[in-house]
């Protein structure tokens, strides 16, 4: 087992060691899914890197791989924990990035979000 980089302060790097409970969806060696504690909608999880990284803002062409696996994986685990197919269905994907951004935990995650309509925002 690898030991991805990490931040001791930082909550998802916590989350991603097992130090803080999560919902998960999804883990391999260096992607974690869980679901977000205060949902948007019927679906709302999200997919992180296992390894620290602040930010969209951040990100590398060593990251790629990475971040291309979390988007690739997003619309399987979607319909999993009940999203309806698109294209009557579908979910939203958002990666917030900065304060300007809407981002209020500093460790990239992927926001997939969606089920039946009304959601409480988005
Ligand atoms: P963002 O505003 O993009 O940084 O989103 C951070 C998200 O993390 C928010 O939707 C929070 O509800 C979610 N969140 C915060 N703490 C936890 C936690 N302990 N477990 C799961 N989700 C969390
Ligand atoms: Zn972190």
């Amino acid at each position: 087992m690898t030991d991805p980089k990490h931040d001791p302060d930082c909550l998802f790097c916590k989350i991603a060691r097992g130090q803080i409970p999560s919902r998960k969806v999804y883990e391999d060696d260096e992607i974690l899914g869980f679901h977000d504690i205060h949902p948007w909608a019927p679906v709302h999880f999200l997919l992180i890197p296992k390894a620290h990284i602040p930010s969209l803002a951040q990100v590398t062409d060593a990251d790629a791989p990475v971040l291309g696996r979390m988007l690739a994986m997003a619309p399987r685990l979607a319909l999993q924990e009940g999203c309806n197919p698109y294209p009557d269905g579908g979910h939203r994907v958002i990666i917030n990035t900065g304060r300007e951004g809407g981002q209020e935990v500093h460790h990239l995650h992927v926001h997939v979000i969606g089920g039946p309509r009304p959601w409480l925002k988005g």
